[in-house]
């Protein structure tokens, strides 16, 4: 077989081992914290919803390393929004949330980066929100620790410093739709496949970057996403 072009493959280092995660979709889960729904506007437990940003949004950052965010185009409102991001091992669908956790290879540190202007326009019409999520380097991710090596994420400390100050804080056990009722809602409207991710939802604190931002997020039990706007 050949290829007119040579295909990419987005992937993801895992910890502690040689082969890579390949990346297939990015599924992001809105307003899944209950001090984040408020800040945005909303309250209440709402059904979730989900969008999807393409799998080649993701910029892979390794442990250690400090990646690097162009500032993106037609945005002076830039937002940062840290997730726990689940890598699905096992696809399905139509699967129960007594299930749901042994579909999980791991875990990583993400970023759901925001273009909170653009998106503000296109909710006000109506519109999808494609322009204000899913633009390239939207989608900051840490390496993959394996489920069985990751200690109690699902109710670890998550939390985003940006140059050396807390921005976000709070714990993964808030998230209003757990990470198993998550995977009940969204393997009953698409089938999961080997390979998506799934960025959980941001705690409250969200707010604007700019050029030369240094972010640091974390999820305890997982390696530091280091991302620097430039
Ligand atoms: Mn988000």
């Amino acid at each position: 077989m050949s290829y007119l072009f040579p295909p990419t493959i987005p992937s993801v280092p895992i910890v502690g081992r040689s082969e890579r995660f390949p990346v297939n979709r990015v599924y992001c889960v809105g307003r899944n914290y209950e001090d984040h729904a408020k800040e945005m506007g909303f309250t209440g437990r709402e059904p979730p919803f989900f969008f999807l940003k393409p799998a080649n949004t993701l910029v892979v950052v390794n442990a250690g390393e400090t990646g690097q965010m162009p500032y993106p185009t037609l945005t002076s409102n830039l937002h940062h929004e840290i997730e726990l991001v689940a890598a699905i091992g096992k696809g399905g669908k139509g699967i129960k949330a007594a299930d749901a956790l042994a579909h999980v290879f791991g875990y990583a540190v993400g970023l759901d980066m925001t273009r909170r202007d653009l998106q503000g326009d296109m909710k006000k019409q109506g519109r999808p929100w494609c322009i204000g999520k899913a633009f390239e380097h939207s989608a900051p991710i840490g390496p993959i620790v394996p489920a069985e090596q990751a200690g109690d994420v699902l109710n670890a400390q998550i939390a985003l410093q940006v140059n050396g100050k807390d921005r976000q804080r709070s714990t993964v056990s808030k998230l209003i739709w757990n990470l198993a009722e998550t995977i009940e809602h969204l393997s009953a409207a698409w089938e999961l496949q080997a390979g998506d991710l799934i960025y959980t939802g941001t705690p409250e604190g969200v707010g604007a970057v700019v050029s030369g931002d240094l972010m640091v997020g974390s999820v305890a039990g997982l390696p530091d996403l280091r991302i620097q706007v430039v």
